[in-house]
């Protein structure tokens, strides 16, 4: 049984309801979320959701101190893992925040793994959460760990790793697996609509041969 707390440092709460409902059949975990007003930072693992804003001292140090105190601690959504589209973050009043205001939280703490996804499926919770209380190391875990080596992750790489260096096999599952349409197939190969990627990396670590390239560069 693994004790899991969650605290979200100002996201848009997608990916704090996605795993609230993830967490809420979890048969594994027992679970606390400050949204539910019983967090307290000793679990075992604590999930963090959301951007760490740079001009903000007050959760740096939150968040330091969580990573003193947690014996894993996860990134969890695409703005936590890799910065997703708080990259994007102008501001409409004053102050105005600037592009790198908003930073994955491995910009300030080490993270042992990051789970990209705007907000992460249901179906990539459950397993992680799964291989996480067994405590085996297979290769879908991997991957997750080594999202943790990275500051950014979009279509944009996909694209340059994966399609131009001709190892794409056209399964389609960038495709599938992008919440906004930006991925999509031309004569059989995945191409990008640039203004739609939101830069959430979910079509990089559920492409079979991006994970692969991820966990290779970074693991092996
Ligand atoms: S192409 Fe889609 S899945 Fe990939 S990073 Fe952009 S928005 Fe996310
Ligand atoms: S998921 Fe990877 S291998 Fe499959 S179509 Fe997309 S880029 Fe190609």
């Amino acid at each position: 049984m693994l004790n899991v707390t969650h605290i979200d440092l100002g996201g848009c709460e997608g990916c704090s309801v996605a795993l609230l409902r993830a967490m809420l059949n979890a048969k594994n975990c027992k679970f606390k979320s400050r949204l539910t007003g019983d967090f307290d930072a000793d679990g075992e693992v604590v999930m963090v959701s959301g951007p760490i804003c740079m001009n903000d001292p007050e959760k740096i140090e939150m968040l330091k101190e969580l990573r003193k105190k947690a014996k894993l601690l996860i990134a969890f959504g695409s703005c936590a893992a890799v910065g997703g589209i708080t990259r994007y973050c102008r501001g409409g009043q004053q102050p105005k925040p600037h592009h790198m205001t908003f930073q994955p939280i491995n910009a300030v703490v080490t993270v042992d793994y990051a789970i990209p996804g705007c907000p992460p499926s249901p179906r990539m919770i459950q397993p992680f959460m799964n291989a996480l209380a067994d405590g085996k190391q297979s290769n879908y875990i991997q991957i997750f760990k080594a999202v943790t080596k990275v500051k950014k992750l979009s279509g944009f790489d996909l694209i340059d790793d994966i399609v131009l260096q001709n190892i794409c096999i056209s399964c389609g599952a960038c495709v599938l697996s992008c919440p906004t349409g930006a991925m999509h197939m031309v004569s059989g190969k995945p191409d990008l609509i640039v203004e739609k990627c939101i830069r959430c990396g979910t079509c990089y670590v559920r492409c079979p041969r991006a994970s692969q390239l991820l966990i290779r560069r970074y693991l092996k």
